[in-house]
């Protein structure tokens, strides 16, 4: 787990100043939502992404990770991992012995 302030959630670059962003959903005040926009696990990054697509702020907020080039976290519905942005995370482990079947259709 990642710790970060609240204000990290919502920094923004200059470009992005004039945009309200008390209107940004992970902000709630007490920084109550920090372990899951920062989390390793699925789960929490799923609920962090739930919450980022109703969010008003979602592509600045994006485009902002993406300049600032957050190593980290949720940012505007998307996983930052490694500086990277992800389409999705794998769990922790070993791949399985026998990957389940894959049904083609036609
Ligand atoms: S898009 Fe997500 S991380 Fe960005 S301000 Fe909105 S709720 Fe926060």
């Amino acid at each position: 787990m990642l710790a970060r302030s609240e204000e990290s959630i919502t920094r923004q670059d200059e470009s992005t100043e004039e945009l309200d962003w008390s209107a940004a959903r992970c902000r709630d005040g007490a920084a109550t939502m920090l372990n899951l926009f920062f989390s390793d696990q699925l789960d929490d990054i799923a609920r962090a992404k739930a919450i980022c697509t109703l969010c008003p702020l979602m592509e600045p907020c994006f485009e902002g990770a993406l300049a600032r080039r957050e190593p980290w976290g949720v940012w505007g519905g998307r996983l930052f991992f490694n500086g990277k942005v992800l389409a999705y995370k794998r769990k922790r482990g070993r791949p399985p012995k026998n990957a389940p079947a894959v049904q083609l259709t036609a």
